[in-house]
Protein backbone atom coordinates (compact mmCIF):
# COMPACT_ATOMS: atom_id res chain seq x y z
CA UNK A 1 0.00 0.00 0.00
CA UNK A 2 2.54 2.38 1.14
CA UNK A 3 4.33 1.53 -2.40
CA UNK A 4 3.15 4.53 -4.11
CA UNK A 5 3.53 7.11 -0.82
CA UNK A 6 -0.42 7.36 -0.85
CA UNK A 7 -0.81 8.77 -4.51
CA UNK A 8 -3.69 5.86 -5.05
CA UNK A 9 -5.06 7.38 -2.01
CA UNK A 10 -8.80 9.00 -1.55
CA UNK A 11 -8.81 12.41 -0.51
CA UNK A 12 -10.63 11.29 2.92
CA UNK A 13 -7.84 9.18 2.85
CA UNK A 14 -5.30 11.54 2.94
CA UNK A 15 -7.04 13.59 5.43
CA UNK A 16 -7.03 10.93 7.55
CA UNK A 17 -3.13 10.38 7.58
CA UNK A 18 -2.28 13.65 7.62
CA UNK A 19 -4.66 13.76 10.68
CA UNK A 20 -3.34 10.74 12.16
CA UNK A 21 0.08 11.83 11.70
CA UNK A 22 -0.47 15.18 13.19
CA UNK A 23 -1.83 13.45 16.34
CA UNK A 24 1.07 10.94 16.73
CA UNK A 25 3.16 13.84 16.36
CA UNK A 26 1.34 16.13 18.88
CA UNK A 27 1.58 13.78 21.50
CA UNK A 28 5.43 13.95 21.09
CA UNK A 29 5.33 17.76 21.10
CA UNK A 30 3.05 17.38 24.33
CA UNK A 31 5.62 14.95 25.59
CA UNK A 32 8.29 17.46 25.20
CA UNK A 33 6.43 20.48 26.49
CA UNK A 34 5.96 17.74 30.09
CA UNK A 35 9.25 17.40 30.23
CA UNK A 36 10.62 20.79 28.83
CA UNK A 37 9.12 22.60 32.36
CA UNK A 38 10.67 19.92 34.56
CA UNK A 39 14.35 20.73 34.23
CA UNK A 40 13.52 24.06 34.82
CA UNK A 41 11.33 23.38 37.59
CA UNK A 42 14.40 21.74 39.43
CA UNK A 43 16.88 24.35 38.35
CA UNK A 44 14.62 26.89 39.89
CA UNK A 45 14.58 24.49 43.23
CA UNK A 46 18.30 23.87 43.21
CA UNK A 47 19.42 27.92 42.95
CA UNK A 48 16.62 28.64 45.77
CA UNK A 49 18.47 25.69 48.16
CA UNK A 50 21.80 26.90 47.09
CA UNK A 51 20.60 30.87 48.70
CA UNK A 52 18.64 29.97 51.26
CA UNK A 53 21.84 27.66 52.55
CA UNK A 54 23.95 30.89 51.79
CA UNK A 55 21.46 32.99 53.88
CA UNK A 56 21.57 30.47 56.57
CA UNK A 57 25.02 30.30 56.42
CA UNK A 58 25.65 33.80 56.46
CA UNK A 59 23.26 34.37 59.51
CA UNK A 60 24.66 31.79 61.69
CA UNK A 61 28.15 33.58 61.12
CA UNK A 62 26.81 37.01 62.07
CA UNK A 63 24.74 35.36 65.32
CA UNK A 64 28.35 33.61 66.32
CA UNK A 65 29.51 37.07 65.95
CA UNK A 66 27.02 38.68 68.19
CA UNK A 67 27.54 35.55 70.90
CA UNK A 68 31.58 36.84 70.21
CA UNK A 69 31.00 40.37 70.72
CA UNK A 70 28.70 39.58 74.07
CA UNK A 71 31.80 37.42 75.44
CA UNK A 72 33.90 39.62 74.92
CA UNK A 73 31.75 42.29 76.56
CA UNK A 74 31.08 40.17 79.37
CA UNK A 75 35.27 39.88 80.00
CA UNK A 76 34.96 43.51 79.85
CA UNK A 77 32.59 44.25 82.71
CA UNK A 78 34.39 41.18 84.61
CA UNK A 79 37.82 43.36 83.81
CA UNK A 80 36.40 46.74 85.00
CA UNK A 81 34.87 45.65 88.03
CA UNK A 82 38.26 44.12 89.04
CA UNK A 83 39.90 47.58 88.62
CA UNK A 84 37.15 48.93 90.61
CA UNK A 85 37.74 46.85 92.98
CA UNK A 86 41.80 47.56 93.15
CA UNK A 87 41.11 51.25 92.59
CA UNK A 88 38.87 51.20 95.81
CA UNK A 89 41.47 49.43 97.68
CA UNK A 90 44.28 52.42 96.79
CA UNK A 91 42.16 55.09 97.17
CA UNK A 92 42.34 53.96 100.59
CA UNK A 93 45.97 54.93 100.77
CA UNK A 94 46.04 58.00 99.06
CA UNK A 95 48.92 60.51 99.93
CA UNK A 96 46.90 63.39 98.88
CA UNK A 97 43.70 64.51 96.98
CA UNK A 98 45.31 65.01 93.79
CA UNK A 99 45.59 61.21 93.81
CA UNK A 100 42.39 60.59 95.06
CA UNK A 101 40.60 62.65 92.34
CA UNK A 102 42.97 60.94 89.78
CA UNK A 103 41.14 57.69 91.02
CA UNK A 104 38.16 58.80 91.48
CA UNK A 105 38.61 59.76 87.89
CA UNK A 106 39.46 56.06 87.02
CA UNK A 107 36.82 54.61 88.52
CA UNK A 108 34.48 57.02 86.99
CA UNK A 109 35.77 55.57 84.05
CA UNK A 110 35.42 52.20 84.39
CA UNK A 111 32.18 52.68 85.62
CA UNK A 112 31.01 54.44 81.91
CA UNK A 113 32.90 51.23 80.15
CA UNK A 114 30.73 48.91 82.10
CA UNK A 115 27.57 50.85 81.17
CA UNK A 116 28.66 51.22 77.73
CA UNK A 117 29.73 47.13 77.64
CA UNK A 118 26.00 46.30 79.01
CA UNK A 119 24.41 48.62 76.63
CA UNK A 120 26.17 46.41 73.40
CA UNK A 121 25.54 43.20 75.17
CA UNK A 122 21.34 44.94 75.69
CA UNK A 123 21.80 45.25 71.59
CA UNK A 124 23.51 42.44 70.65
CA UNK A 125 20.73 40.40 72.29
CA UNK A 126 18.42 41.89 70.75
CA UNK A 127 19.86 41.47 67.59
CA UNK A 128 20.04 37.30 68.12
CA UNK A 129 16.90 37.27 69.09
CA UNK A 130 16.03 39.35 65.23
CA UNK A 131 18.38 36.94 63.38
CA UNK A 132 17.08 33.53 65.55
CA UNK A 133 13.93 34.28 64.09
CA UNK A 134 15.15 35.01 60.49
CA UNK A 135 17.35 31.78 60.61
CA UNK A 136 13.84 29.52 62.21
CA UNK A 137 12.37 30.83 58.95
CA UNK A 138 14.83 30.80 56.52
CA UNK A 139 15.52 26.72 57.57
CA UNK A 140 11.86 25.75 57.61
CA UNK A 141 11.57 27.41 54.13
CA UNK A 142 14.39 25.28 53.40
CA UNK A 143 13.66 22.51 54.38
CA UNK A 144 10.07 22.10 52.56
CA UNK A 145 12.61 23.59 49.03
CA UNK A 146 14.57 20.93 49.91
CA UNK A 147 11.60 18.59 49.88
CA UNK A 148 10.50 19.75 46.57
CA UNK A 149 13.05 19.99 44.82
CA UNK A 150 13.96 16.04 46.10
CA UNK A 151 10.26 15.15 44.72
CA UNK A 152 10.92 17.25 41.39
CA UNK A 153 14.03 15.22 40.76
CA UNK A 154 12.10 12.07 41.55
CA UNK A 155 9.37 12.94 39.36
CA UNK A 156 11.77 14.08 36.34
CA UNK A 157 13.78 10.96 36.42
CA UNK A 158 10.61 9.05 36.46
CA UNK A 159 8.88 11.19 34.06
CA UNK A 160 12.56 10.74 31.89
CA UNK A 161 12.49 7.00 32.04
CA UNK A 162 8.69 6.65 30.98
CA UNK A 163 8.96 9.45 28.34
CA UNK A 164 11.94 8.02 27.03
CA UNK A 165 9.92 4.93 25.41
CA UNK A 166 6.91 6.55 24.72
CA UNK A 167 8.55 8.80 22.53
CA UNK A 168 10.65 6.23 20.90
CA UNK A 169 7.30 4.77 20.11
CA UNK A 170 5.66 8.09 18.90
CA UNK A 171 8.57 8.16 16.63
CA UNK A 172 8.21 4.80 15.09
CA UNK A 173 4.57 5.46 13.83
CA UNK A 174 5.45 9.27 13.33
CA UNK A 175 8.22 7.76 10.79
CA UNK A 176 5.31 4.80 9.54
CA UNK A 177 2.27 7.27 9.08
CA UNK A 178 4.61 9.78 6.84
CA UNK A 179 5.15 6.90 4.49
CA UNK A 180 1.34 6.68 3.86
CA UNK A 181 1.49 10.72 2.44
CA UNK A 182 2.70 11.64 -0.95
CA UNK A 183 5.69 13.90 -0.53
CA UNK A 184 4.20 17.22 -1.64
CA UNK A 185 1.58 16.85 1.66
CA UNK A 186 4.06 15.69 3.79
CA UNK A 187 6.54 18.82 2.52
CA UNK A 188 3.54 21.43 3.29
CA UNK A 189 2.75 19.53 6.42
CA UNK A 190 6.25 19.96 7.56
CA UNK A 191 6.00 23.71 6.67
CA UNK A 192 3.04 24.46 8.27
CA UNK A 193 4.34 22.62 11.67
CA UNK A 194 7.76 24.09 11.39
CA UNK A 195 5.88 27.48 11.10
CA UNK A 196 3.56 27.39 14.15
CA UNK A 197 3.95 27.46 17.82
CA UNK A 198 1.84 24.94 18.67
CA UNK A 199 3.00 22.77 15.98
CA UNK A 200 -0.05 22.51 14.39
CA UNK A 201 -0.54 21.65 10.36
CA UNK A 202 -3.98 19.78 10.47
CA UNK A 203 -6.53 20.98 12.64
CA UNK A 204 -10.20 20.49 12.66
CA UNK A 205 -13.29 22.68 12.96
CA UNK A 206 -14.15 23.94 16.33
CA UNK A 207 -17.42 25.95 17.22
CA UNK A 208 -16.97 27.52 13.02
CA UNK A 209 -13.53 28.74 13.55
CA UNK A 210 -10.04 27.07 12.39
CA UNK A 211 -8.76 25.18 15.38
CA UNK A 212 -5.42 26.83 14.04
CA UNK A 213 -5.65 30.31 14.38
CA UNK A 214 -9.29 30.77 15.67
CA UNK A 215 -10.68 32.10 12.73
CA UNK A 216 -14.45 32.08 11.55
CA UNK A 217 -14.59 29.57 8.19
CA UNK A 218 -17.41 30.22 6.15
CA UNK A 219 -20.40 27.99 6.55
CA UNK A 220 -19.82 27.04 2.70
CA UNK A 221 -16.42 26.30 3.32
CA UNK A 222 -17.44 23.91 6.25
CA UNK A 223 -19.67 21.95 3.81
CA UNK A 224 -17.01 21.97 1.72
CA UNK A 225 -14.46 20.45 4.48
CA UNK A 226 -17.14 17.82 5.65
CA UNK A 227 -17.58 16.16 2.55
CA UNK A 228 -14.03 15.73 1.79
CA UNK A 229 -13.61 15.59 -1.57
CA UNK A 230 -10.90 18.20 -1.70
CA UNK A 231 -7.55 19.21 0.66
CA UNK A 232 -9.12 22.23 2.00
CA UNK A 233 -6.74 24.81 3.85
CA UNK A 234 -7.32 27.59 6.61
CA UNK A 235 -7.64 31.83 4.43
CA UNK A 236 -6.52 33.06 7.45
CA UNK A 237 -3.21 30.34 8.13
CA UNK A 238 -3.21 28.33 5.80
CA UNK A 239 -3.37 24.97 7.99
CA UNK A 240 -4.54 22.16 6.27
CA UNK A 241 -8.60 21.78 8.07
CA UNK A 242 -10.69 18.17 8.64
CA UNK A 243 -13.94 18.00 9.86
CA UNK A 244 -14.36 17.62 13.66
CA UNK A 245 -15.59 13.51 14.18
CA UNK A 246 -12.31 12.75 12.36
CA UNK A 247 -10.49 9.62 13.85
CA UNK A 248 -7.49 8.29 13.72
ZN1 LIG B 1 -6.54 29.17 10.54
Amino acid sequence: MATKKGLDQTIEEKLNSLFELQQIDSAIDKIRTVRGELPLEVEDLEAEVEGLTTRLDKLTEEKTELDTLITDRKNMIKDAKASIKKYTEQQKNVRNNREYDSISKEIEFQGLEIELSEKKINEAKAKISHKEEIIEASASRLKERTADLDLKKKELAEISAETEKDEEKLFKRSDKARKDIEDRLIRAYDRLRNNSKNGLAVVSIERDACGGCFNKIPPQRQIDIQARKKLIVCEHCGRILVEPLVEA
